[in-house]
């Protein structure tokens, strides 16, 4: 069955509307696509597109929620960039933490809530793997 679903903005229910990376962002460099809310930016909601595609990122996110979900992500990646854990290993952990199923744990569709837990847990392991580091890297 082909379905097309309608986006909505969580915030005021109005449809997202697709829109160029460049007029949202107002810098021509940028590429890509952003669904906005379609009273913005009266409404300031929207996400990102994975690149190359009309995928959403995540479901749309006010100012606050976007600058969450960025520092939720950036902890979140040092847990792999540090290899704690392989990438796909993270994201099993984390989705094992939140309590989630693995096709639903994923950070641009977090609330600000759950984007606080992704921060606390991930910087327990940092800490916790930091401290090792120290007592037997001399
Ligand atoms: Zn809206």
């Amino acid at each position: 069955m082909k379905q097309k679903k309608i986006i909505r903005c969580p915030y005021c229910g109005r449809p997202a509307v697709l829109r160029s990376a460049s007029d949202v962002y107002k810098d021509t460099k940028r590429i890509g696509y952003v669904y906005t809310c379609s009273n913005y930016p009266a409404c300031d909601a929207y996400v990102g597109t994975h690149p190359g595609t009309k995928i959403p990122l995540g479901t749309l996110a006010n100012a606050e929620l976007r600058k969450k979900r960025i520092q939720a992500h950036q902890t979140f990646d040092l847990l792999w960039k540090y290899q704690i854990f392989s990438r796909d290993d993270a994201y099993r952990w984390l989705a094992e933490k939140m309590g989630l199923p693995l096709q639903e744990a994923h950070i641009g569709h977090f609330s600000e809530f759950y984007c606080d837990q992704v921060v606390s847990v991930c910087k327990q392991v940092l800490q916790n793997n930091l401290r090792q580091h120290v007592a037997f890297g001399g």
